[in-house]
């Protein structure tokens, strides 16, 4: 078995941007930029948001974070966003999710232009992506895409399952792995014989959120585990599979922490920098 090393990978990504940053502002005095809104006090997006402005301050990218009460009425939120659609310095603008329950999300993300939707999740990104002309992509499912690409592992032809269908994670990911030629299935809470599907997988991704969702049984000899779960269990941070157990069965596996997770981040910054590359193109 090969430990998918998230944390060393994500270093040398965020090494790699820094020193791109660093070129892009020697050679056309462009800084990549990036705004987050957040709304209200979720303790988790909180430091979430935290360590985004931590590793893009890291890297030299500019980052401001405007945060509102859970008061704001959604026209001053979106007003929010048309100034740093228009603000020259912004290169990628993305809203902290989850967004207070009385918000429409999907439609507060509307109104980022799509070519500064910097988390791929507003409907222009998304509509590329279904129609095979990736554009932004979502930063976690890049992330695992990127980690496969590290170790060489194919996915063309491959059986993957891909248990979860969100937004951020699940529907997003699903489809980048039908764009690389993989033969994709997806699970959700209504799959029935969930077993059956993942003991086919090559490639099994799980971004449930459950502790031990994913056990021993379920998994093929010489599959791919990709555990995309955070899960805090007395303190301690675990992901979706039974990592111990899983792991004398699977070819590769990422561990939680330090696989999926810290590839999120720098994917971001990445994405920023690639959108400040585009700013540079249409000065
Ligand atoms: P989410 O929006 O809650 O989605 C969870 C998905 O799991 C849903 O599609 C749900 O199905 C499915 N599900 C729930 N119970 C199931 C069951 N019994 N069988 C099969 N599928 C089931 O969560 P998310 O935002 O995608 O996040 C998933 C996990 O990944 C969480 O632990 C989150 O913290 C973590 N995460 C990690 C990163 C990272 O950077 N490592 C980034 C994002 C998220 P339905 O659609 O039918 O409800």
């Amino acid at each position: 078995m090969v430990l998918l090393d998230g944390k060393s990978l994500a270093k040398e990504k965020r090494e790699e941007v820094k020193k791109k940053v660093e070129d892009l502002k020697e050679r056309e005095k462009i800084v990549p930029g990036l705004a987050i809104i957040r709304v209200g006090n979720d303790p988790a997006s909180e430091i979430y948001v935290r360590n985004k402005l931590k590793a893009c301050e890291e890297v030299k990218i500019h980052a401001i974070e405007k945060h509102f009460d859970e008061s704001i009425s959604e026209q001053e939120l979106i007003d929010c966003i048309e100034y740093f659609n228009k603000e020259e310095t912004i290169d990628g603008i993305l809203v902290q999710s989850p967004l207070p329950k009385n918000f429409d999300e999907q439609k507060i993300i509307s109104h980022i232009l799509g070519s500064k939707d910097v988390d791929g999740f507003g409907i222009d990104n998304l509509g590329h992506l279904l129609a095979n002309q990736e554009q932004v992509l979502a930063a976690t499912p890049l992330g695992i895409i990127h980690l496969l690409e590290k170790y060489e592992i194919p996915i063309a032809s491959k059986n993957v399952v891909v248990i979860g269908r969100s937004k951020i994670v699940g529907r997003p990911l699903a489809i980048m792995f039908l764009n690389r030629d993989a033969t994709v299935t997806i699970a959700h809470s209504k799959t029935k014989n969930l077993k059956e599907i993942t003991l086919q997988a090559d490639i099994l991704v799980s971004a449930v959120g459950r502790p031990n969702f994913i056990t021993q049984d379920m998994v093929k000899e010489g599959a791919v585990c990709i555990d995309v779960g955070i899960n805090r269990i007395n303190n301690q941070v675990v992901g979706d599979m039974d990592f111990n157990a899983i792991k004398e069965k699977a070819s590769f596996i990422t561990p939680v922490p330090g696989g999926v997770g810290p590839m999120t981040i720098a994917t971001l910054l990445e994405n920023v920098y690639q959108l400040a590359l585009k700013r540079k193109k249409e000065k």
